[in-house]
């Protein structure tokens, strides 16, 4: 079967033919009709996250926001059968861990990752394998769009854990939403669902346009105006933000622009400048009674809440994707990531 392989850090990626997947015991293969092209493949691809130990080894099969159709089920699975329609959370769990029998299943102790550890060849191809597959295949409700559920594996369920659950963002709250690719777009429809006034800020129109579209109440270009000054000015400041990019840059901006008693959530991941480290404004947090904390995933058992949300139609999460493409241009796609070239989301339908 064809899949995108990772030859060389920063070299182009290969389309290369590669071994069908055969389901383990406990897994389940996936026939692929759906999968998100995202931030995290390209960090993939840089090398990055070595100063973190998560550096991505090459030969790797890349592709971890999946929706597809189960066709072959391991003979200990239970709650997955040949047929089902599965989204797939990135971060596989193993189920049996502290962490996973705690419900927090995003932090396994034994997690791999689908599409960035050796064990977990990715969806970038015409079938994956889903370790774990009661854990960590999730069968979908009827009329849910491929283009829809293909976010539901990472940028969606990304977002909507910082917001609800980590930093508890609700009614009446000012969220500013600093990095407005496909996780923080992501983020500006879900803040607005539960209900607060999101504050999109990017340093290109085209994303910030999108972000108008898709429920933000203001948006701010970084590069016109001084954010933190004026969401001071205009919301009194944010109750929560949000790095959803991971520069030194964009997580001052957002931290600056909390009220007292603020929320920071980090979700971007930071690349060659910065390396895992930036500077924290420590006596700001003393002065004004500041949290700032990180997120990763999402529990799969909260997938039923992101179902009823996009049921009732509080969010469309496919009204971030911009483009449809093919296996083959994934390497180009991820390339044009290298300029800032993409807006909204982008989703390979052809396998
Ligand atoms: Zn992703
Ligand atoms: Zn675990």
């Amino acid at each position: 079967m064809r899949a995108v392989v990772l030859a060389e850090h920063g070299e182009p990626l290969e389309l290369r033919d590669v071994p069908e997947p055969e389901a383990d015991p406990d897994g389940v293969v996936v026939e692929t009709e759906a999968c998100g092209i995202c931030r995290s493949d390209w960090h993939a691809w840089q090398g990055h996250g070595d100063w973190v130990d998560d550096r991505v080894p090459t030969g790797q099969v890349l592709g971890h926001e999946p929706v597809g159709t189960v066709r072959e089920v391991g003979a200990d699975v239970e709650t997955v059968a040949v047929g089902d329609r599965v989204v797939v959370p990135f971060s596989l769990a193993d189920g049996t861990c502290p962490a996973c029998r705690a419900g927090r299943q995003n932090y396994c102790e034994g997690a791999t990752a689908l599409g960035f550890g050796p064990e977990a060849p990715g969806a970038f191809a015409e079938r994956f394998h889903v370790p774990a597959a009661d854990v960590n295949a999730v069968p979908l409700p009827d009329g849910v769009s491929a283009v829809a559920a293909a976010s539901m594996g990472c940028r969606f369920v990304t977002a909507f854990e910082a917001l609800d659950a980590t930093a508890d963002a609700g009614g009446g709250d000012v969220v500013a939403v600093v990095g407005c690719g496909g996780v923080g777009l992501s983020a500006v429809q879900i803040a607005s669902a539960l209900g607060a006034a999101p504050v999109a800020v990017d340093v290109r129109e085209a994303p910030l346009e999108l972000a108008a579209e898709t429920g933000a109440a203001a948006t701010l270009n970084a590069d016109a105006v001084d954010v933190p000054a004026r969401v001071r000015e205009r919301f009194g400041g944010a109750d929560v933000s949000m790095d959803a990019l991971g520069s030194a840059e964009t997580f001052r901006t957002a931290v600056d622009s909390l009220a007292s008693g603020g929320t920071h959530v980090q979700v971007g991941l930071t690349g060659d400048d910065d390396r895992g480290e930036v500077d924290l404004p420590v006596d700001r947090l003393v002065q004004a009674d500041l949290t700032v904390a990180g997120s990763r995933g999402m529990p799969p058992r909260r997938y039923d809440d992101i179902f009823a949300m996009v049921a009732a139609g509080q969010v469309d999460p496919g009204a971030l994707v911009t483009d449809r493409v093919a296996l083959a241009d994934v390497p180009d796609r991820l390339a044009a990531m290298s300029e800032f070239d993409t807006v909204g989301v982008e989703v390979v339908t052809e396998f």
